[in-house]
């Protein structure tokens, strides 16, 4: 089922969905579903699991020749949406990237997702590599998030790239897109950054998660510009629980996303990790509760592979 459909059949009711992160290469798949479990109680009608791109360091090999190292690669998104479908019943958002592919793979992806009834997806354009100073495209992909709407919208018209016929079984896939509620890093004003997210919309996108915020007005105040602008879609607020006192400086660094001041101070009082994550949570559910009041369709959690202080907070919540 489309995340819209589901939207539409709480008739009003907010629901409860987060996003998980595959596990890192070699590790079980067990250890995802242990983070999974204890969420299931609250009913989640889809769950994201993200993809990342390969990044490579190069290292010296002690003769002056530099070695190509893969640091980082989380592969399986596919497979893991598959297997939690169908373990969980519930239907499950893959994130397909315009960064490291070309629309090829991009459509062969896509018709995999069809194959397994993945109803939907989310597209995204990626960050740049670690050693980019700008995000670049593979040859032969996607630009923007923005192209890859339309790539999806033109299949789910039946239009593939080398066979342009109609095809019987066509996909239809529901299509998320991100939103910024502080503009996106890259953007020069929230302003001209709705503009481009319309574009997304007009496209074909059918609903917008967005960026982790820690102030609420911020997310208000997106919305309303976004409805202004014409944007109609649901707009899904993504909440992050802080859990580290690290986290203070690497999220406004990473996501250049401000930190209110009295979520700063109370990590400040703290004395230990466990008082952190309790701001953390204690933080996370007041935003929750008010979000839920206003009428938002869904809330959405950032996981980041963690699932006991997601639960907390949804015990409060839901
Ligand atoms: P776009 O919408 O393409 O926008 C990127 C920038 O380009 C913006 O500044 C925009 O204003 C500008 N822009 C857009 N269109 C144009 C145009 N035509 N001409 C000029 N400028 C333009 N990253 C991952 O690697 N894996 C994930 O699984 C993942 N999941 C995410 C989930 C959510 C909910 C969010 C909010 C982000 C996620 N990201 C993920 C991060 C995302 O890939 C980055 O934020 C990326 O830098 C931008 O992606 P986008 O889809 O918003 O890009």
């Amino acid at each position: 089922m489309k995340v819209t459909q589901h939207i539409e059949a709480a008739k009003g009711e907010t629901l409860f969905s987060f996003e998980i992160i595959p596990p890192q290469k070699g590790k079980s798949i067990q250890e995802l579903y242990n983070n999974i479990d204890p969420l299931m109680e609250f009913k989640p009608p889809f769950i994201d699991v993200t993809t990342s791109r390969e990044e490579f360091i190069y290292m010296d090999k002690g003769n002056g020749l530099l070695e190509k190292k893969l640091t980082r690669m989380r592969p399986g998104t596919l497979g893991i949406c598959a297997s939690i479908k169908h373990k969980y019943n519930v239907d499950t958002v893959p994130h397909v990237l315009c960064g490291g592919f070309t629309k090829e793979e991009t459509e062969y992806l896509l018709v995999d997702c069809h194959y397994l009834g993945i109803d939907n997806v989310m597209a995204l354009r990626g960050d740049a590599m670690k050693d980019e100073q700008s995000f670049v495209p593979k040859l032969g992909g996607n630009d923007f998030a923005v192209d890859l709407v339309k790539q999806i919208n033109q299949l789910n018209c039946g239009k593939y790239l080398h066979d342009l016929m109609d095809v019987d079984d066509k996909a239809n896939f529901c299509i998320g897109v991100a939103g910024y509620p502080e503009k996106h890093l890259e953007s020069p004003s929230l302003i001209s950054d709705l503009k481009r997210l319309k574009e997304k919309v007009d496209a074909g996108a059918d609903y917008v998660v967005t960026q982790m915020f820690f102030d609420n007005a911020k997310y208000f105040e997106f919305v309303a510009k976004a409805r202004e602008i014409g944007i109609t879609v649901p707009i899904i607020p993504g909440i992050k629980p802080i859990a580290v006192q690290r986290h203070l400086q690497v999220l406004p660094q990473i996501f250049r996303i401000d930190l209110p001041e009295d979520l700063i101070h109370a990590v400040d009082q703290c004395k230990n990790n466990a008082d952190i994550r309790q701001v953390g949570i204690e933080w996370a559910i007041q935003q929750s509760l008010e979000l839920k009041a206003a009428g938002v369709p869904v809330l959405h959690y950032y996981s980041m592979g963690k699932s006991e202080n997601i639960r907390q907070i949804a015990s409060k919540v839901f």
